[in-house]
């Protein structure tokens, strides 16, 4: 089963765990392929039943509301990526000495002997923005390219689909990296690395050695986090390419091997001849869209992955200025006398919260949700100085109420204690109260936001609705 020759799939026996958006169409492929697919799902919803009515309809067998058992004679597991790795369903396959796909290795497999390259992105933040800054930059080098991955675009589809590519920009999170033992990247990059689902991964070091395993193989070039050592320490700890370079990326001054920024202008000493001396301009902070700090980060570790794939300077400048952020990431929404309103609802977690934060001078900060068992010392304590005010809301105010107490008690703090629909516009106009002329108002929640919305898109829109608002209120 090492390639996606049809003829080394016929009569495997392959289990794809888990109905959903990856588990439905690898069954689907493995199927056409001529393997025997038997789906396992934990669930057995109406939506589920709909879903193996269709696969069922093609001669794949589905097994609801049993996830747990492994089926007779399976030769492979393909599993979602969100399975967590204690299930007992892959302790029976260990047993039996069954290997576990994920869709990324299952991609990455069944690949054409032409495949075009992969450009990997992982880290805790900022990954869906680095790789839409990659692609951007990729195609204004007039290359072939596709953001895809954990993106919301099927790697298996980028894969086998119609459209050639030249190269990929991959988005990659902890889950799929754990499941993907023999990806091998052209360059790839970790942002960044801060706790965050460790109750999937069991600990820390499970977590960043899941997301060290982006660089495993790598070709050309390990794009690394000046300013977060364990970035760092993952590059040297990976098994790569003989002559694969470690890039190290920095809002400072970069030494050579590196991408920096001096004096406004994000500069190249990484692939430019004689690195020792030249420095090569790729664009300015001004073109980079918001210019906050992490996002500047974020900007030079696309054009590092670019440069790495021999992308010229221009193209850099070109696809980072022709670049638009997708929404609730430091959105600005509307100015109401002389305040800034600005949705950064993707910020589900401290590490993002704080970004945020460190990217304003005076800020009315709305904060709150399920807090996922994050604690939030660090984070208040160094953004306190930042803070004029703090409106509150959500299930797990309290914690973040408490180490406001703790590390900024002279700032006031609203405590909104209602979960209705209309809690973001009462929110917002307590922040309104707060604010000066001047200020931020800025939705950085620091959690996630299913204890009063859908999710954080439906949060970030109720946040724009309500200043919309204000607006009109005021005017
Ligand atoms: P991801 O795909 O990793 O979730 P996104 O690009 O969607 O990342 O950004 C999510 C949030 O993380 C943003 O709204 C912002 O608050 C924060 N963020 C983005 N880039 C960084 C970074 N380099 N460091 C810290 N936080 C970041």
């Amino acid at each position: 089963m090492g390639s996606g020759k049809v003829t080394d799939w016929q009569g495997k026996h392959v289990t794809v765990a888990g109905l959903g958006v990856s588990g439905v169409p690898a069954a689907k492929v493995l199927n056409g392929l001529g393997a025997r697919v038997t789906v396992v799902n934990d669930g057995d919803d109406e939506r589920a039943r709909a879903q193996a009515a269709e696969l069922e309809a093609l001669g794949i067998t589905v097994r609801l509301g049993d996830g747990a058992t492994l089926p007779e004679g399976t030769d492979l597991i393909v599993t979602a990526p969100g399975w967590r790795p204690d299930k007992p369903l892959f302790a029976a396959a260990a047993e039996a000495g069954v290997p576990v796909w994920g869709d990324v290795e299952l991609a990455w497999r069944l690949r054409g002997p032409d495949a075009a390259p992969w450009l990997a992105v992982t880290g805790t933040n900022g990954k869906t923005t680095t790789v839409q800054m990659l692609a951007s930059i990729l195609r204004a080098a007039g290359l072939r390219t596709a953001a895809v991955g954990n993106i919301g675009v099927s790697l298996l589809d980028a894969v086998l689909g119609e459209e050639q590519y030249d190269v990929l920009a991959v988005e990659l999170s902890s889950y799929q990296l754990h499941w993907a033992p023999s990806l091998r990247a052209h360059s790839a990059a970790v942002l960044n690395l801060a706790p965050d689902h460790l109750d999937w991964h069991g600990s820390m070091e499970a977590y960043v050695a899941d997301k060290g395993r982006i660089y495993e193989g790598n070709r050309v070039a390990c794009v690394y986090n000046v300013a977060d050592k364990a970035t760092e320490d993952l590059v040297r700890e990976a098994d790569v390419e003989e002559g694969c370079r470690a890039i190290g990326f920095t809002l400072g001054t970069p030494a050579p091997s590196q991408l920096g920024v001096v004096d406004g202008i994000l500069v190249d000493r990484a692939f430019v001849e004689g690195r020792q001396k030249n420095a090569q301009e790729l664009a300015e902070v001004s073109d980079v869209n918001p210019p906050a700090p992490h996002n500047v980060a974020n900007a030079l570790a696309a054009a590092a992955l670019a440069r790495a794939f021999g992308v010229p300077a221009g193209a850099v400048r070109e696809g980072l200025r022709s670049f638009t952020p997708d929404a609730h990431r430091i959105a600005h929404v509307a100015d109401v006398d002389g305040v800034a309103y600005v949705d950064d609802s993707k910020a589900t977690n401290t590490h993002a919260a704080e970004a945020s934060l460190a990217a304003y001078e005076s800020i009315v900060w709305i904060a709150g949700g399920l807090a996922k068992g994050a604690t939030f010392d660090e984070l208040v304590a160094r953004s306190a100085k930042r803070l004029r005010g703090v409106v509150l809301i959500g299930a797990d105010r309290a914690l973040i109420g408490e180490a406001l107490t703790r590390h900024a008690p002279e700032v006031p703090v609203v405590d909104l204690d209602r979960t209705d629909t209309g809690a973001m516009r009462a929110a917002v106009q307590e922040a309104r109260r707060l604010a000066h002329s001047g200020d931020t108002v800025l939705l950085a929640p620091a959690c996630a936001s299913m204890d009063m919305f859908a999710n954080y898109n439906k949060r970030g829109d109720a946040f724009a609705e309500a200043v919309r608002e204000l607006g009109t209120a005021g005017a």
